[in-house]
């Protein structure tokens, strides 16, 4: 596809040109797209109801306002991200001092999904722009509302030679990683983070992947449980369930499962009222590929609650499953639906090891007040992050990086994370003229000596 290898030559040359460098023109540029967002921000709700049935609120409160949002966080904080920063020099190599240069990669690209459309491409957008790089956005193909709404919001804002937008399927994610790039940030399945890492490593190009997988969520008696099927309603049924961080299925205390049930129902019940198909504010199924794998999830499974779906409208009821094992279908890939199996346990070692069998978890919820559980469970088991006590929230706070350790993920973004993520930190020893003859040959025996004494631990 010439049209990206053009794309990527012009943007190669004007990041060699030094145009992105500056603090004044990256300043400029977080404000210009700001500027466009918020002159699209009416665009980009209808686009997210086409896509997603989001409704504007929702639409605000998970995309919209976590990018303005951390677009003014870069400004105020940009200054002192760009400084040197001066770090203990050894004694030994007296007279100098030591410090660190946060440098851009380049030419960057940012492979975005379909869930957060919005969020998920402008959000590591931000943090490339900061960092001083040209960057280009492959955006999903199962958005197509949101992302022409973007490929419009850039084209408004910048040029193309330094931020470009490519719509389309695979073939254009394939022919975008041919290129030489200087850094890759993606997003989306761990199955399609393998093929990124593998293409990746042709050019030796870094990456972070932000990949997704089984999240659990663990309940002892120590909490208030009406409290805690509130929250980790909100945060399951959220986009429908179709947030990479949602809580994929439950782990209660066994006493506790009945009534937990009658909780989240209740919560379902008051927040999306009986028939939940019928409000106008809950969100659907992507695509009629993702409904029917969904559809097939729920296949032979008990359940409480849901069950059933409207193939018209691509939605699916909330779900409760209550009689799952480890061996049902439900719980052997990430379930990115309304639908939430629930298992229970007698002793926390059963949690732990269940959750150790699997591939490292994107998020964790425990909702415990033991002190002994909180450590334990933070102790025992790997997870990307999490909250005890409430779902999702962690990924608001811009001083908490975000994102995955094994196989949901390496690498992390959001605040001076994401500057850090798209820089290249150079190290310099900075030496002054004073040259003390130590180190060079001929060693004579006084060196010897007092160089055997300096080293010497
Ligand atoms: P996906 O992996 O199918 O697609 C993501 C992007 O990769 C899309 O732009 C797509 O066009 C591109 N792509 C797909 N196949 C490709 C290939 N063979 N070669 C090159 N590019 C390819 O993911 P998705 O379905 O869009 O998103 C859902 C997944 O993303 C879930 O697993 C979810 O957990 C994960 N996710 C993770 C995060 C996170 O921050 N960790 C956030 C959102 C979603």
């Amino acid at each position: 596809m010439e049209y990206i290898r053009n794309i990527i030559e012009k943007q190669r040359k004007f990041f060699n040109e030094n145009h992105t460098k500056s603090i004044e023109f990256r300043e400029k540029q977080l404000e210009l797209l700001k500027e466009a967002i918020k002159k699209y921000e009416q665009e980009i709700y209808e686009a997210l109801k086409i896509d997603l049935n989001k409704s504007d609120i929702e639409s605000l409160m998970s995309e919209l306002y976590l990018c303005i949002d951390e677009i003014e966080y870069a400004k105020r904080h940009l200054k002192r991200w760009m400084r040197r920063k001066y770090v203990y020099t050894p004694i030994s190599q007296f007279p100098s001092i030591s410090y660190k240069v946060s440098e851009p990669y380049g030419v960057v690209a940012i492979i975005s999904p379909w869930n957060y459309p919005f969020l998920l491409s402008i959000q590591p957008l931000i943090g490339a722009i900061a960092a001083g790089n040209c960057c280009v956005l492959k955006l999903s193909e199962y958005a197509p509302k949101v992302s022409s709404i973007i490929k419009k919001i850039i084209e408004c804002a910048f040029q193309e030679e330094y931020i470009a937008v490519l719509e389309g399927e695979i073939e254009v994610a394939d022919a975008l990683l041919e290129q030489p790039l200087d850094y890759i940030f993606f997003t989306g399945s761990t199955q399609v983070g393998k093929i990124i890492m593998e293409k990746a490593a042709k050019h030796l190009t870094p990456v972070t992947l932000e990949l997704g997988g089984k999240s659990p969520c663990i309940i002892d008696e120590t909490v208030d449980l009406s409290l805690a099927a509130k929250r980790i309603i909100f945060g399951k049924l959220l986009n429908s369930g179709q947030t990479c961080v949602a809580p994929d299925y439950i782990f209660v205390q066994k006493d506790l499962k009945d009534k937990l049930v009658e909780h989240l129902i209740g919560w379902i019940e008051k927040m999306y009222g009986s028939q939940p198909l019928d409000n106008e504010n809950y969100p659907k199924i992507i695509s009629k590929k993702h409904y029917d794998r969904l559809m097939e999830l729920m296949q032979g499974e008990e359940f409480v609650l849901g069950g059933y779906g409207k193939e018209e409208t691509l939605q699916i009821a909330p779900t409760i499953l209550v009689h799952v094992n480890k061996q049902s279908k439900v719980m052997q890939e990430e379930i990115f639906g309304p639908i939430l199996p629930i298992l229970t346990y007698q002793s926390l070692e059963e949690v732990i090891s269940h959750i150790k069998e699997g591939g490292k978890p994107l998020a964790l919820y425990l909702f415990s007040n033991d002190k002994k559980v909180q450590r334990k469970i933070l102790n025992s088991v790997s997870f990307g992050g999490g909250c005890i006590n409430d779902t999702i929230m962690q990924l608001t706070n811009p001083k908490l990086p975000f994102g995955g350790v094994g196989a949901s993920g390496m690498g992390q973004y959001h605040g001076k994370y994401s500057f850090d993520t798209f820089s290249h930190e150079k190290s310099i020893l900075h030496k002054f003229s004073l040259d003390i003859p130590l180190r060079y040959q001929p060693f004579t025996k006084s060196k010897k000596w007092l160089l055997k004494n300096i080293l010497k631990k």
